[in-house]
């Protein structure tokens, strides 16, 4: 099953991600990749097979890619952020990792998480994400004065 698979890493981290994707090229190259400016024209070079790239992360991208999970158009992220220096767009870091959790998406922030995502039968075969039920949510009484 082809799975649409977004990929983030922050500078510091690219050298891992690119590292990873490298050493699974065969099994990627199954999926529609989906990527931050920066992050994915060098993982288009590395395993030549093309990227959906968006804008580069501190100007939207991660905000692109969080729409594209709001939508139910990814399936996982491998979201490899710094967790030694800031980012200037931190809120947009905190906004995309929240709405994963929110629509329930498979994330790996790190090379041994990505190792069990891939490593899952899961990842080649049939998955169907738990839809949370935002009904209640979306029905709720606000007051309006
Ligand atoms: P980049 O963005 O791939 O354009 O470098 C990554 C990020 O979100 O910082």
């Amino acid at each position: 099953m082809t799975k649409r698979i977004a990929l983030v890493a922050h500078d510091n981290m690219k050298p891992a991600l690119l590292n990873w994707v490298s050493t699974h090229a065969s099994q990627l190259r199954e999926h529609e990749i989906f990527a931050t400016g920066t992050t994915g024209k060098l993982i288009e070079k590395a395993i030549n097979h093309h990227v959906h790239c968006f804008e580069s992360g501190p100007l939207g991208g991660d905000q692109q890619i969080g729409a594209k999970i709001c939508e139910g158009d990814i399936d996982l992220m491998l979201f490899f952020w710094d967790p030694l220096e800031a980012q200037p767009h931190d809120p947009d870091v905190k906004a995309l990792l929240r709405l994963a959790a929110v629509w329930n998406i498979p994330v790996a922030c790190n090379e041994s998480t990505a190792d069990y995502l891939i490593s899952s039968p899961y990842f080649s075969g049939e998955y169907n994400i738990k839809q949370p039920d935002f009904a209640a949510y979306r029905a709720r009484r606000v007051s309006t004065r």
